[in-house]
Formats: structure tokens, sequence, C-alpha cells
């Protein structure tokens, strides 16, 4: 393709929304083009990597058995009604209605399209074992809309879901999606680590996240420096180290004026954060109710609020405000378990399971109780809940854990009946009998992907494409277009190259060459053939956009080399 015919409208101006690299060179290279919060434009470059990243996965996700097929993006809401997901997915759900007052939703995620549709098709085991995808969009009414591409409200997916007549074969098909999807991610040229993923209720291993490596990423994951370990701080653990308090207080009330946090508390009584019971009160959120609830951690630890919240199923935790803490008869700057009303729910973090002599809020303005320790929480619920912090110990290998920071950029997760019980999907298996279907949903940010590709890859200058990202393997520039013999050996070079199956950029714009050379640094097409002053002597230039170094070659060498 020639440069002079493509819409690739290149800027020098940084957009005033964009503070990520990626978002900054994607809108100022012309791959996008903003319309609104978290909406993009894709302009000719930026639909060409969006294809190129589509075909890598539909080309593993084919050869693994998958089908590729495309549903509604509009869904009726009686789906999401059905699977008891219209009301709790909260606002980032787009409702609305049509001229004959149907509700409807702006599909998010496509479970419940999925299961309708092979609900009416497949009946019996014998159409078993089926994994259905699309790449299609999405529309997500997030709340924080940013990054450009990275969190948009419409983004592209690839959404997939199995089906399967039991529990092991979906576990067969979770693995073989774990071994495709890091097929694509290597091949997409992405530096990317396979993390444990908060599942929910499911819990154990039953969900995995593939994440980005990269300073700029939204997710902070914990790695092991020892063994494979990783996970996302949602569902991180680590070893259980018991602590020994030094001092040794009987149990008794003690005044401590002005004392409201811990820092005030520990400087006042001489201890160690890590003798305080910390309390943080939160209002947990359920389908038909709400309760406040005391969740109580080490006073140099931090609750995890993922953890925190499936420890009590609940489907949200929120803040309670100064008032509803007062109403719920607790004190704000004193909160403790012991003397709080008998209806508030407490959970205490498992490490403080077997410590003594702790220090904990009396729930009286100005006082704490010094010597309690958790045995005394009678109906306290012990779990872990605290966020693992950097050094703490692997709970495989006891190696050293640190954080790292990631881009999730696909998810695969074991569903089980989650969706089939309600919408009552049901196959006939080998004895006649009803059963559910056992599902495995699998998830890739394609759009995203884009973003993260270029967060790994680029520097001062603009994007690096990957090999199989790139909207062109090279790109030949003429440096100057009015010289005849230079425009005539572009075009030839572009042919010839052309002809070898390399999919071509001919720069063949009247601009200067510096300009020329900015796009292409810019742009970010892997290689650049110059074709310049050297021509003279036969000979062109060929620029490696990665390192930006360059080595001259003859023209028939060029040919060769490519
Ligand atoms: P996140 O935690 O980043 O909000 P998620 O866990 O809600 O994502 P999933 O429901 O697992 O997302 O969706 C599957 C994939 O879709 C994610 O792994 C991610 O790559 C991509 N994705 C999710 N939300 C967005 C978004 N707002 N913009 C672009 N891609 C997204
Ligand atoms: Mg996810």
């Amino acid at each position: 393709m020639r440069f002079s015919h493509l819409l690739i409208p290149t800027s020098k101006e940084t957009p005033n929304e964009a503070t990520l690299q990626s978002h900054i060179y994607l809108l100022r290279a012309g791959f996008i083009q903003s319309v609104g919060s978290g909406l993009y434009n894709y302009l000719p470059l930026g639909k060409m990597v969006l294809d190129n990243i589509s075909r890598v996965v539909k080309e593993e996700l084919d050869s693994a058995g998958a089908q590729e097929v495309s549903l509604g993006f509009v869904t009726p809401a009686a789906l999401w009604i059905e699977s008891g997901r219209f009301e709790k997915y909260g606002k980032e759900l787009l409702r609305f209605k049509d001229r004959k007052d149907n509700d409807f939703v702006l599909g998010p995620t496509h479970e419940e399209m999925m299961v309708n549709l092979v609900k009416q098709s497949v009946k019996s085991y014998k159409q078993l074992p089926l994994n259905l995808y699309q790449i299609n969009l999405k529309f997500r009414d997030e709340i924080r809309p940013r990054f450009g591409l990275m969190r948009g409200r419409e983004f592209l997916m690839k959404d997939g879901y199995s089906f399967h007549a039991n529990e092991e074969d979906m576990k067969r098909e979770f693995h073989l999606m774990q071994e495709t999807y890091s097929i694509i991610f290597e091949r997409l040229g992405l530096d990317f680590r396979i993390v444990e993923a908060d599942s929910g209720a499911i819990g154990g291993s039953g969900s995995k996240e593939f994440m980005v490596l990269a300073e700029s990423g939204e997710d902070t994951i914990v790695v092991c420096q020892s063994c494979e370990y990783g996970a996302n701080i949602e569902a991180a653990v680590c070893r259980y180290i018991a602590l020994q308090n030094e001092k040794n207080d009987v149990f008794k009330k003690v005044h401590t004026p002005n004392a409201t946090t811990i820092e005030e508390v520990c400087d006042f009584l001489h201890i160690d954060a890590s003798a305080c019971m910390k309390v943080v009160a939160k209002k947990a959120l359920y389908d038909e109710h709400s309760e406040a609830v005391m969740f109580i951690v080490r006073g140099n630890d931090t609750l995890q609020e993922i953890k925190a919240c499936n420890s009590i199923n609940a489907n949200e935790l929120v803040d309670l405000s100064e008032e509803e803490l007062e109403d719920v008869g607790l004190v704000a700057g004193y909160m403790g378990p012991l003397g709080a009303p008998e209806a508030i729910k407490i959970v205490v973090d498992k490490r403080l399971q077997d410590a003594s002599d702790l220090v904990c809020g009396a729930n009286e303005s100005g006082y704490h109780y010094v010597g309690a320790d958790a045995k005394m929480l009678e109906n306290a619920l012990f779990d872990d809940i605290v966020a693992v912090k950097e050094g703490d110990k692997c709970i495989h290998c006891g190696g050293e854990l640190r954080y790292t920071k990631g881009i999730e950029v696909g998810h695969i997760f074991q569903l089980g009946t989650r969706y089939s019980d309600p919408l009552k999907a049901e196959f006939l298996d080998e004895n006649g009998k009803s059963k559910p279907f056992v599902m495995g949903t699998y998830g890739i940010g394609v759009s995203r992907l884009i973003a993260a590709i270029i967060e790994q890859n680029h520097d001062d200058k603009g994007c690096i494409w990957t090999k199989e990202s790139a909207p062109f393997d090279v790109t030949v520039i003429i440096s100057n277009v009015k010289d005849e013999a230079q425009y005539e050996a572009g075009v030839s070079v572009y042919e010839q190259l052309k002809a070898k199956g390399l999919n071509v950029l001919l720069d063949d714009r009247k601009e200067r060459f510096g300009f020329k050379m900015k796009d292409f640094e810019l742009i970010g097409i892997p290689k650049a053939v110059v074709i310049g002053k050297k021509l003279e002597e036969g000979s062109v230039e060929l620029i490696d956009r990665a390192n930006l170094s360059s080595k001259t070659l003859s023209l028939d060498a060029l040919i060769e080399e490519m």
C-alpha cells in the first residue's frame, strides 16, 4: 500500500486526555481516534493491527478445536433476569428499553446468550464436548474508562464458552485453553505470566489470568522469586508464620486518649503494630439484604477486599458512612471486637487465630483493651483476608514473594453449572438422565492487547510492533520522491518485496526525509528500507525499528536478506 493513499493522520501533539505511552502513541500515530469517554474509532492502521491479533487468536483456537460463532450484541434482559444477573451486575451493565417497552442490555459478557444458544440445539451427551467462541463487541459502562484501549467502555473481546458432560472433561479443556492462550500470547511477542486469579465462591485454582508484565499495569501480581508461583494480589496466598508478642499484659481496659489510629495507639502503648487488631468496618451487600461486618487484621497488615468479600460470600463490600457506623453501634477510632454489638458479623484474619497479648479498641471513646487474644472472639469467622506483602514466603517453596505489575489480557475460568443451573440448560447422559452442562469460560481482551503490546514495546520515539501484530512487515521510504531514480528504485523494491509475500508500505509522500523518518519511528513498523543518496552507489539502508540500528546493503543483497 502507498502511504500517500492511506488515511494515517500522524501528529506531533500529545493529546490532553492521554497519560499512558500506548494511548499517546496510538492516537498520535493515527491508529485510533477518540469518540467519547471509553469510545474509539479504529483508523486503517488500527484496524490492521486488530485484524492481525484476531487472526492469531482465531488460528490457534480453531486448531485447538473451538468453533467461531457470532452472537447478538443487544441481548434481551429476560435471560439476565433468569440467571439472576440483571439486578446484580451493577451500573456497568447498560440497560435500555425498545419502543415496545421491552428491556434489553448491551452484552458485557455472553454467558447467558451462549447457554441459551446451546440449550436450544444440544440435547445429548453425544454432541459434547463443545467449545464455542466469538470475537465481538462488548460494552461495560466502566466507572473509570481510561488509558485508551486498555480500559474502554466499548471494546473487542474474544469470549469462549465450553460445554461438557462432566467436571473432568471441563478441566481437560481448561488446560487445553491455558496452553492455547500461551501459544497466542507467545506468537504476539508478549512477555507474560500466568497467575492464579480470584474465582469468587468457587475458590481453588479454578481461575487463571494471563498478565502482560508492564510497569503501567493496573493489576498487582505476586510472584515467587524461586518457583513458578504467581497470583493476582486478589488471590495470592503465602506461608503462615505464627506471631509471638514480646510484652505480657493481663487483659484489661486502658485509657488511651486521642489514640485513634494504629500509629497513635502503638506510640502511646509502646507496642508494635503487629500486636494490634486493626478493624476495617464495611457494609456487605448481598442479593436481598446488607449487613455491617468488622474485618480484623494485624495492625501491620492490609485487608484484601476481594478475599474479605469472598470470606462471607457477599456480592460487594462498600464503606460505611459515619452515620451508619453510629447506627450499628460502632465508635470510630475505637472499634474493636470486644464489646461490639452482637449483631455485627466479625471476620478475623487467620494469622491472628493463635495470637495472644493483643491490643484492640474497646468500642468506647478513649479506651482500648490490652492483653486480649483471638480466642475471646467466640462467634468470629477465621479466614485468610490479608493482602500478601513483599517479602512474605511462598506457600509452595518458601521462596521470597515480590510484587510486579501486570495488564490482564486473558482470563480462563472453570464455571461448573453456575449458569446452566439457573437457565435450566440440560442434556441427556448415557443413562438418559437429564443433567446441567458443566462449563468453562475463556476471555481475551483483543482490543486491550493492542495497548498492551505497545506498553511493553515502545521507546521515547514511538511504537515498536511485534512481528505478528505489526500493520506492515516493512516500509520502503523514498527519501526524495522528486528524484526520479530514487522513486523508480523505491517502487521497484516495493514490488519485489511484495512479490516475496511481505506486507509492505511504500512511503511515497512528498514530504521531507526527516519528517518521514519521524513517522516511521512513531508508527513502529519493524523495518524500513531507505532509498536515498546511497542509491547512486547502488545501495540502500535497512533500519531496524527496535534498536534503530542501520546497515547499508546493495539492492540485490537487500532483496536476498528480506
Ligand atoms: P478488569 O479486571 O481489567 O476490569 P475483568 O476481569 O473485568 O477485567 P473479564 O470479565 O475477565 O475482565 O474479561 C475478559 C478480558 O476482557 C479481560 O481479561 C480483559 O483483557 C478484557 N477487558 C475487560 N474489561 C475491559 C475493558 N474495559 N476494556 C478493554 N478490555 C477489557
Ligand atoms: Mg478477569
